[in-house]
């Protein structure tokens, strides 16, 4: 299976590299040829990665997982912070939990609280509400994650609630408004500006009291919704992007720009600019192994940046159910595979 597998990357090398030639001649019609070759690697990827054995799917998903352990995710923390980078670190988990699983991934959670703030790093938690029974029972999700929440903020740390796909958004801005209401400064949420509803998500968010206190991630999002209620171009994901943290900057929100698309980042500098917002009002996040150079530019212009970094046990499945949900990554790590190996 290894040697099928390698010889059958090998294919793909060369077939991927035969595309960017080609493209970079820009020959008349040859879009259209290439986005139908790339499609179908990417349908063909994501179907052998599932069966690949877990050691070759690691080659390629170590550049942005720190580790299966705790320990691995403390050791990636402390180096980004000693360059003077902030970390939000996620535990990888199944996002149908099994009943059984919720007390592991809170224990590892609560673990995790007691020891970066033992090493005194600085550093946030994102957290997934699914993992802790979102789709199971919503108040005993709500429990689970105010007792994350509660350990957070007696070490004065913040927990982020990621957003998840459709089915979880209200939910979870829910979760979000409840837990906001008890622990202002130690909780914030995450939007998603291929969703149509976001700039009204906005409006109601800005409303919660005391003024100031609303935190949220702004991203593109990265499942697959259905055209009826997400933007599926990427110009009006982006228009939209902008608007809503020009919307944010305007309600006195605090913006957490999570992207590596640079003109996003040009457009979001342009914003800060205009409405002269200082650095205790946003910051700028980045996936872990995602664009260093991007962020290195950014933290030497004086920006705050934080890097998302996912350690756990559960990595392959977390690597193979994001290729599903988003056949895009595939490209990125094909891309990861001729520029770093
Ligand atoms: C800190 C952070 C937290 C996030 N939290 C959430 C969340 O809670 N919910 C949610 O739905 N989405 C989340 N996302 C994912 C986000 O929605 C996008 O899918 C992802 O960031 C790619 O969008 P982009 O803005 O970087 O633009 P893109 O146009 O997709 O990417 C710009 C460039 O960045 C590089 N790139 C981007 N992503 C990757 C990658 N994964 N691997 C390798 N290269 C890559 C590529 O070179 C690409 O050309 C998060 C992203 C970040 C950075």
């Amino acid at each position: 299976m290894v040697s099928n597998g390698s010889k059958w990357f090998q294919m793909v090398q060369r077939l991927f590299k035969m595309v960017q030639d080609c493209s970079r001649e820009n020959l008349p019609g040859w879009s259209n040829v290439k986005l139908n070759v790339m499609s179908f690697l990417n349908d063909a990827i994501v179907s052998v990665v599932k069966i690949m054995p877990e050691r070759l799917v690691w080659i390629f998903s170590k550049k942005y997982i720190a580790g299966r352990e705790l320990s691995d995710a403390l050791k990636v923390t402390a180096e980004f912070n000693a360059q003077g980078i902030k970390r939000t670190i996620d535990l990888l988990g199944e996002d149908l939990t099994r009943m059984e699983n919720i007390d592991i991934y809170k224990k590892e959670y609560l673990n995790l609280i007691q020891a970066t703030s033992k090493k005194a790093l600085s550093n946030s938690f994102s957290v997934k509400p699914t993992m802790f029974g979102l789709l199971i029972d919503t108040s005993l999700c709500y429990r689970n994650v105010r007792d994350l929440v509660v350990a957070a903020a007696s070490k004065g740390k913040f927990v982020r609630i990621d957003m998840e796909d459709s089915e979880c958004t209200q939910k979870e801005i829910d979760l979000y408004k409840r837990l906001h209401f008890e622990f202002p400064d130690n909780v914030g949420i995450v939007l998603q500006s291929y969703m149509k509803r976001t700039l009204s998500d906005i409006a109601d968010l800005s409303r919660l009291q005391p003024a100031g206190s609303v935190n949220i991630r702004i991203c593109k999002g990265i499942y697959n919704e259905p055209p009826e209620i997400a933007y599926k171009k990427m110009e009006e994901i982006n228009k939209n992007y902008l608007e809503a943290l020009e919307m944010m900057f305007n309600s006195g929100i605090y913006a957490a720009i999570a992207t590596h698309d640079k003109s996003l980042i040009e457009g979001a500098i342009r914003l800060i600019e205009k409405y002269k917002i200082g650095n205790e009002r946003c910051e700028f996040q980045m996936l872990y192994g995602v664009t260093p150079e991007l962020r290195k530019s950014i933290v030497e212009m004086g920006y705050n940046m934080r890097v998302y970094v996912p350690y756990g046990k559960d990595w392959f499945n977390y690597s193979t159910r994001r290729l599903k949900e988003n056949p895009k990554m595939v490209s990125h790590i094909i891309k990861a595979l001729f520029t770093n190996n």
